[in-house]
């Protein structure tokens, strides 16, 4: 069984290459950003502000969330399209400073993970997670390159959306998780640090597949 940890900020490229690490190795790929954002939806959804423990606590007891096929089931429903917006990455990165969500996701997490090799990225994944995880890497960029390769992955999908309010929205994103008291972003102190300003995604999958191959 092998357990890859990739954590770093928005936008730095953790799912594009934790997908196609997933494929080469034939393993499941689980993308914890995507939990917190199904959460920001369902949240939205039923108008439960974070400040209504009671509410949330119901709504997070009655939530299933689940991966298959490499679609995103909430509730039973496919939602990958829905949680892919601007206003969901806002509303994922406000429900992910909550205590009463990340011990609910993280439990979830570490479920999935308990029985079955997998390349999981998030925030989290090497410190809390799968602090046990046979690979850790942290996987990071500049904030304007990270806002560029976003916004050409919004133009090729149609959305109409601006370089300059993703930049801000990276920018407000970063120091949200960087600074939150529950669990703020940061290295793990045994991950390996990768800037990939300047190296191309085969680059990356290549390097972790060569690490992963030298343990299977
Ligand atoms: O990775 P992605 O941009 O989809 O994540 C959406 C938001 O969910 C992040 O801005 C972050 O606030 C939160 N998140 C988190 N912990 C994780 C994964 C995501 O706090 N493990």
């Amino acid at each position: 069984m092998i357990r890859i940890a990739i954590d770093g900020p928005s936008g730095a490229g953790k799912s594009t290459v934790a997908k196609a690490v997933a494929g080469r190795l034939g393993i499941d790929y689980i993308d914890t950003g995507a939990m917190y954002r199904a959460l920001g939806y369902k949240m939205k959804l039923k108008g439960v502000e974070p400040v209504e423990d009671e509410r949330l606590a119901e709504l997070l007891e009655s939530t299933d969330i689940d991966f298959r096929a490499g679609d995103i089931y909430l509730d039973g429903e496919i939602v990958n399209d829905k949680i892919r917006t601007p206003e969901m990455s806002m509303a994922a990165s406000a429900c992910s400073a909550l205590a009463m969500v990340r011990r609910k996701l993280v439990e979830l997490q570490q479920n999935m993970a308990a029985s079955k090799s997998v390349i999981m990225d998030g925030r989290d994944i090497g410190t809390v997670v799968l602090p046990d995880a046979e690979l850790k890497y942290f996987i990071t960029a500049s904030a304007e390159e990270r806002a560029s390769r976003r916004y050409k992955e919004l133009m090729e999908k149609g959305q109409d959306v601006s370089y300059d309010s993703i930049l801000s929205d990276i920018i407000e994103r970063d120091h949200n998780d960087s600074t939150r008291e529950v669990t703020p972003l940061r290295q793990a102190d045994d991950a390996v640090l990768l800037d990939t300003t300047l190296m191309t995604a085969e680059e990356v999958v290549n390097r972790i597949c060569t690490d992963a191959g030298k343990m299977l």
